[in-house]
């Protein structure tokens, strides 16, 4: 009996045998509209318990539910992002069962006429590799209240004395995205997130803030021999609200269901929940299925058909995507991964890499000063790159002047560092103030015989083998020449005229 699973790795032993993982991630995000769902309600976090409620929300009698056109035209946004199919015709279900905390005691969600259909979520692993995620469905439906537990330590039901419920989230427009179960590890599936919240972020649909709870997540995970076709049992895990606490629960439940099957137990479907505490997954119910909920259509919600111009429309108003964005980077600029995303997660760096890139069509010289210097000082001065006084116009010109060779690294990062707060053109100040790089062989040979004779002692160890000792003299080269020589070549004419040289 044995197990082996390297920490976030796909590749599982079981009792000599190998085994995958099979995990299907079904997440939760609350859209970011001024309204809610159904009602005219204001839709914001934080505000006092039981003030954004009315009859629709808190589910009176008579009150009759209107649907929130921006909410699913940012459905449909996400679906497109994703390559998904826009069925044209919808419809909301009503899913009943008690809750508590929701009034109607059913759910204004969508059952078997999903507004998206379908779709991939690609996506780079930090070591490089490209995964493909198939979506099942984004669908939309309504959040329910708030209970709070109070009286107890935890916020947790146990051990409170008197439960509260707050509506302020009954009726907030919640975004539900299944994903078919093609994620093989813990790793995989927080990588999977974070391309969903990066996408949602750049359509505006959501603000993805975990802490506010808008992104809540569940994973259903089984384990079977690699290979094979068949699923195993499945465990559903709940109660997930980090990435860090997603790639905790679902890591310790491969780990939990592949030590149950090396000591020849049967995995039980069944719903656990993640105790971020004990770190582990502990279990809450067995699962309801779909017929539980008695599903059918809302008679107080006319279907909805989109006419082919408002998809139309709404594919004319998709940004620019992260998910397209990273692939040109990577696959077409050759960018790393990690340089990548770097760009890409900060705001307004990856238009202002591209911007420069159009005028300079040098990609890797351009990165290298939009990662190293400009990041630097970015850091330094606590301003955004794209707020500098740099523009990419004049970043285009430093590139030039480099890669021509008209000014050295020393002199760029000098300039770098000026127009940074100062603005103006590095073209403009390197021919004003003759800071041009000396190339002609004849000029530098002079502050090279210079250097020769001001520095006998040094110009004599490296006679004798000193290799070293070359570095303190391009050094002192450049130093003569105030900083404006070619050091290249420079250590060219110092190794000729010492070798020409007499001893
Ligand atoms: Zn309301």
């Amino acid at each position: 009996m044995s197990v082996t699973a390297a920490a976030g790795d796909s590749a599982l032993q079981v009792n000599g045998g190998a085994y995958e993982a099979v995990i299907g991630i079904e997440c939760h995000v609350e859209l970011k509209t001024e309204t809610k769902m159904f009602c005219g309600c204001r839709n914001v976090f934080g505000s006092e318990p039981n003030t954004n409620v009315c009859p629709v929300c808190l589910g009176y009698p008579g009150a009759l539910p209107v649907p929130n056109r921006l909410a699913i035209e940012a459905i449909v946004k996400a679906g497109l992002a994703f390559g998904a199919e826009i069925p044209p015709f919808s419809k909301f279900d009503r899913k009943n069962y008690f809750y508590p905390d929701m009034p109607k005691n059913y759910q204004i969600s969508q059952y078997d006429t999903p507004f998206t259909r379908g779709g991939v979520v690609s996506f780079w692993l930090p070591d490089g590799t490209q995964r493909q995620i198939r979506l099942t469905r984004i669908h939309l439906e309504e959040d329910t209240g708030k209970s709070i537990h109070a009286g107890s330590t935890d916020g947790r039901l146990g051990g409170s004395t008197h439960s509260l419920v707050d509506f302020n989230r009954a009726g907030v427009p919640l975004m539900e995205c299944v994903s078919e179960p093609d994620i093989r590890s813990a790793v995989e599936a927080v990588a999977y997130l974070e391309a969903l919240k990066r996408t949602f972020v750049a359509l505006g649909v959501s603000d993805v803030k975990m802490e506010e709870g808008s992104l809540r997540c569940d994973a259903n995970v089984s384990i079977r021999p690699t290979g094979a076709s068949e699923l195993g049992t499945k465990t559903e895990i709940k109660n997930m609200n980090s990435f860090r606490s997603v790639q905790r629960a679902i890591g310790n439940e491969i780990s939990r269901q592949a030590e149950a099957l090396s000591r020849g137990e049967r995995i039980v479907q069944e719903t656990r929940g993640w105790d971020e505490v004990a770190e582990t997954t502990i279990v809450q119910r067995s699962k309801e299925e779909a017929h539980d909920y008695r599903y059918f259509p809302d008679p107080d919600l006319v279907p909805i058909e989109f006419a082919a111009r408002d998809i139309a429309r709404l594919r004319d108003e998709l940004v620019t995507l992260p998910q397209p964005r990273l692939e040109r980077l990577i696959l077409h600029d050759r960018v790393s991964v990690v340089q990548a995303h770097q760009l890409i997660d900060t705001p307004g760096l990856a238009d202002y890499y591209e911007e420069t890139v159009a005028l300079s069509e040098a990609p890797q010289a351009t990165l290298n000063f939009v990662l190293g210097e400009l990041s630097r000082l970015a850091n330094e001065t606590a301003t955004a790159v794209a707020s500098s006084a740099l523009t990419p116009k004049a970043l285009a010109e430093i590139v030039d002047l480099t890669s021509r060779g008209a000014i050295n690294s020393k002199t760029a990062k000098d300039i770098i560092a000026r127009v940074w707060s100062e603005g103006g053109s590095p073209a403009e100040i390197v021919e004003r103030e003759g800071l041009g790089q000396v190339s002609d062989p004849a000029a530098v040979d002079g502050f090279v015989r210079e250097v020769i004779a001001a520095q006998a002692e040094s110009v004599e160890n490296f006679r004798n083998g000193k290799e070293t000792v070359l570095k303190f003299l391009i050094g002192q080269v450049m130093k003569t020449s105030r900083g404006k020589a070619d050091p290249k070549l420079a250590e060219e004419r110092l190794r000729a005229l010492i070798a020409g040289s007499d001893p």
